[in-house]
């Protein structure tokens, strides 16, 4: 049971301590993600006794962790990955916060790490951002990426529930991931190892579902490709045969457009089975396909599909694009997947980078993040 005591964050005990040492801008075009960080954190500790300490602000700089502490032995940590954006009115917007707090509070629950108040947290992100806004380039496609981070601290080889926690977000200003416009991916059909699989942990966003996914990574890269796509195994309940399922891609949910064997267009994703992040994109995306895609003949579904599925409709010219979402791109491009020994081709012309649905979604989500939508839901001031 929740005590509500020990989730309790009070924004309005804020203690900021600002640098006295200011960092030099890093010019915007030399911005690599996630090489270069603001000037401060924001920091809240928790033990299992008193519940949340009050939040602080200071300086940006290293950790000081006794070596047993459990979050190196035992991978208690999760994070989040969320953005602000200076619209183009000047003002700074977060896009769907509340989401990235959801998301976070299911991570740190599942490892035994502590919950917390998510609109306090959201206030406090709020302050932080503002104090460093100066970092925040004022030109469409920059934004300043935040990393809230929770890890815990107990002092012990012991294997339990940590008594004490770390909550910290960190910000690095960050450039548009196409600076030169998309540049369609292609995907390695990973058969050999599995991200997650139901009743796993691979729905969380906790680090350790991120390691072990760097040596698949590698191997395609080996072989010229971007990314893996991360499969499932398990029986199709139409036709009682095993099928490799399309889960998601690398750190993004994927989607496909296919014209069905109806003849209707349809937009699929992963339904959140267990296999999948619950992606933020991915929401934002089948939400916004329902509401303005659906006058021109598009159905939208959460559901299961397969390789051969997408191999078939391949072959038989039904495919018309396959992409991947998530915050850092929103939508990046697949132009083809390997697969059994063969490259399934996924629709996009040999002159285009991108297809009219995964256009349209990235000029729709940037246009609510940069302001084009004022007073749109998603966006919350800062
Ligand atoms: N899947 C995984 C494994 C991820 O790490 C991410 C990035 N958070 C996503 C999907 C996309 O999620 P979002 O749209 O919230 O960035």
């Amino acid at each position: 049971a929740l005590n509500p005591k020990l989730i309790s964050i009070d924004a309005s005990t804020l203690e900021v301590e600002e640098t006295a040492d200011p960092k030099e801008l890093v010019p915007h075009h030399q911005l690599v993600f996630g090489a270069n960080f603001t000037d401060h954190m924001l920091s809240l500790e928790w033990t299992a006794k008193e519940g949340w300490f009050p939040p602080r602000i200071t300086p940006y700089g290293p950790l000081s962790l006794d070596p047993a502490t459990c979050v190196f032995h035992y991978g208690f940590e999760c994070f989040e990955g969320m953005k602000a954006y200076r619209g183009k009115d000047g003002e700074l917007y977060l896009f769907r916060p509340d989401m990235n707090m959801a998301r976070f509070n299911k991570s740190s629950s599942r490892l035994a790490l502590p919950m917390f108040d998510g609109k306090m947290l959201i206030e406090l992100i709020k302050k932080f951002v503002r104090l460093d806004e100066r970092f925040i380039p004022n030109d469409r496609g920059y934004s300043l990426y935040l990393r809230p981070t929770m890890i815990g601290t107990q002092r012990t080889l012991g294997v339990g529930p940590p008594g004490s926690a770390l909550l910290y977000v960190i910000a690095s200003p960050v450039g548009p991931y196409y600076p030169t416009g998309f540049k369609a991916i292609s995907l390695e059909a990973t058969t050999y190892a599995l991200r997650a699989w139901p009743g796993g942990t691979g729905h969380y966003k906790v680090g350790g579902n991120y390691a072990p996914c760097i040596v698949p990574q590698m191997k395609a890269a080996e072989k010229g490709l971007h990314q893996n796509l991360w499969l499932f195994e398990d029986i199709d309940p139409e036709t009682g045969k095993p099928e490799q399922f399309a889960t998601e891609v690398g750190t993004m949910n994927l989607f496909a457009a296919i014209l069905n064997k109806q003849g209707q267009k349809e937009l699929v994703t992963a339904p959140l089975d267990g296999t999948i992040l619950q992606g933020v994109t991915r929401d934002s995306i089948l939400t916004l396909a329902r509401e303005r895609l659906a006058s021109e003949g598009w159905i939208v579904n959460e559901r299961r599909f397969h390789m051969r599925e997408l191999d078939e409709a391949a072959n038989e010219g039904r495919l018309l694009e396959v992409f991947g979402s998530g915050t850092a791109a929103v939508v990046s491009p697949v132009r083809a997947i390997s697969w059994d020994g063969k490259m399934i081709e996924c629709g996009l012309p040999a002159n285009e980078e991108a297809g009219p649905v995964a256009q349209r979604m990235k000029d729709w989500i940037e246009g609510i993040q940069y302001g084009d939508e004022p007073g749109h839901p998603w966006s919350v001031k800062v």
